[in-house]
């Protein structure tokens, strides 16, 4: 299986099992415990506590242990909003959040009787300022009417809740303008590093963020612990949501998660250490991919959605560098990934997964329905290796083709003799006779000669002069007869010889 989901969740490092293990077996002691054992624990804790603060740009005093970024942003919301005055009460949150922030300000908002308001994104993905700017002007007690009703609660604006790096698209948002529009208004800022984190750099403190959630299963560490990093100010505004023995300030009743915590923290300090190489090996890596699925289909048939660079479509510079997502014109995602068994990939984000809404993100950057429900997410990690991106897009590309062939058989646009595309039977968008760059003719071929976007095709790998698909060897039903098709990953073998590799493969093995 080739993982590319890597937003959804990341694979634990080696070495922060290793660091985790001594947890479970011999330091088992409660940290609240005062002996011995006990303190020793509290001490692997503190240092945890220590090296996520550092790569967070936060003090460790801000840090709360929580069971993940849901938790956190719950705390964070429900706190203030229970602490704000009741004409103070509205929150504001960006178009594209995550379900954990939306989820925990409807809730808060109904709870304590506030609003929530929608902060718009331009088609990027990226947030408008401007409308930001507008919705945190103070607003007359009682009105207007939003789109959940009538305002319950108006006036001043109590919290901003908007994330760094959108999930689905990579987008970015610098967090300082952000910051500085909140505190002149007297809002709280709330910022959602959970994706960013390990990524990309963050400076919660500097960038005048006042409170952060993150969580530990999204930079290769455990599942089941995250944090939210609260300035003091920022604290005092907080009530708990679990009562009991105090831990955490007092605003996180129950025993630390302890294995998870300093699981957690061996994963921010490998972090530190890797993330930069990370991030430009991750940008070559969904560059690649971009690039193999453009050559195998087709410039008019692969459409990035979010930041993208201006006049070429291209995957753009400024985003979230694991992150592509991408629209196959005229291939329901869900059908992609039905013929996908062998690749794990996301339409629309995990949390939303399971629905047959199309992406909540992408129709707020205005794409249509229909165009949402053709869009798959890839997400790349550090043990993510060049033959896997070149397996996956031939595989992705084989199953966009397969759903697009059987999109034209339902249709009934197969002519009597089998074949769709001709110039007279137009077949999906990118199939060959089409009016796009993909007709069978430019497909990259097995030499490595340039693809449709000028880069060299997937070197190695059978082409359309030695089509597989039309040998019969790798037919499957569906297929357009006579269209060239990308191997089949399955029978792909690594340049040195064996397998594709699977997962985890060292770190010392990657370029
Ligand atoms: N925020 C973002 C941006 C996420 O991607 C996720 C995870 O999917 C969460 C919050 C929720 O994190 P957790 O699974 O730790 O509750």
């Amino acid at each position: 299986m080739i993982y590319l989901d890597h937003n959804a969740t990341t694979p634990v490092d080696p070495e922060v099992l290793t660091a985790m293990l001594p947890l479970l077996r011999e330091h088992y002691a409660n940290p609240a415990s005062r002996h011995p054992a006990g303190e020793a624990v509290a001490r692997l804790v503190e240092a945890a506590r220590r090296d996520i603060a550092t790569l967070a740009g936060a003090r460790p005093r801000d840090i709360v242990f929580t069971s993940g970024a849901t938790e956190a942003a719950n705390l964070a919301i429900h706190g203030v909003l229970a602490t704000a005055p009741p004409d103070a009460r509205r929150v504001l949150v960006g178009a594209t959040e995550h379900p954990a922030v939306l989820g925990a300000a409807h809730a808060a908002a109904e709870r304590f009787g506030g609003s929530v308001q929608t902060i718009r994104v331009h088609p990027d993905g990226s947030l408008d300022l401007a409308h930001l700017r507008a919705l945190l002007r103070p607003m007359p007690v009682g009105g207007p009417a939003s789109a959940r009703g009538p305002m319950p609660a108006g006036g001043q604006v109590a919290l901003v809740a908007v994330m760094a790096a959108n999930n689905e698209t990579g987008a970015l948002t610098d967090p300082r303008p952000v910051a500085a529009f909140a505190q002149e208004a007297g809002a709280l800022f709330l910022c959602d590093v959970t994706q960013a984190f390990g990524r990309i750099p963050v400076a919660v403190a500097e960038a005048g963020i006042d409170l952060a959630v993150a969580s530990a299963h999204k930079v290769y560490g455990p599942k089941g612990v995250g944090v939210l990093i609260a300035s003091r100010s920022a604290r005092g505004r907080l009530t708990p949501l679990l009562h009991g023995g105090g831990q955490e300030h007092g605003l996180r009743s129950g025993t630390l998660n302890t294995a998870g915590i300093v699981g957690f923290g061996a994963a921010a300090r490998i972090a530190a250490t890797v993330f930069a190489d990370e991030g430009v090996r991750t940008r070559a890596l969904t560059d690649l991919l971009y690039d193999q699925l453009v050559g195998w289909l087709g410039a008019d048939v692969v459409e990035v959605n979010g930041p993208c660079e201006e006049g070429t479509g291209r995957p753009g510079p400024v985003r979230l560098p694991n992150t592509l997502s991408l629209r196959f014109a005229g291939a329901d995602a869900d059908a992609v990934q039905a013929c996908l068994p062998d690749v794990a990939v996301s339409a629309g984000s995990a949390c939303h997964g399971g629905t047959d809404e199309p992406s909540p993100v992408l129709l707020a950057m205005g794409r249509s329905a229909a165009t949402a429900r053709e869009s798959l997410r890839f997400s790349v990690g550090r043990f993510t290796t060049v033959d896997q991106i070149h397996a996956a897009a031939a595989a992705v590309a084989r199953a966009v083709l397969r759903v697009h062939s059987l999109r034209a058989t339902t249709a009934g646009e197969l002519s009597a003799a089998g074949t769709v595309g001709t110039s007279e039977q137009p077949g999906p968008p990118g199939t060959a006779g089409s009016s796009g760059a993909s007709g069978a003719s430019e497909q990259p071929g097995a030499s490595g000669t340039p693809g449709p976007s000028g880069t060299p095709g997937p070197s190695g790998t059978p082409g359309p002069s030695g089509n597989p698909g039309t040998s019969g060897e790798l037919a499957v039903p569906g297929e357009v007869p006579g269209r060239a098709l990308p191997p089949d990953p399955r029978r792909l073998a690594a340049p040195g010889g064996g397998l594709i590799p699977e997962l985890p493969v060292p770190r010392s093995a990657l370029p």
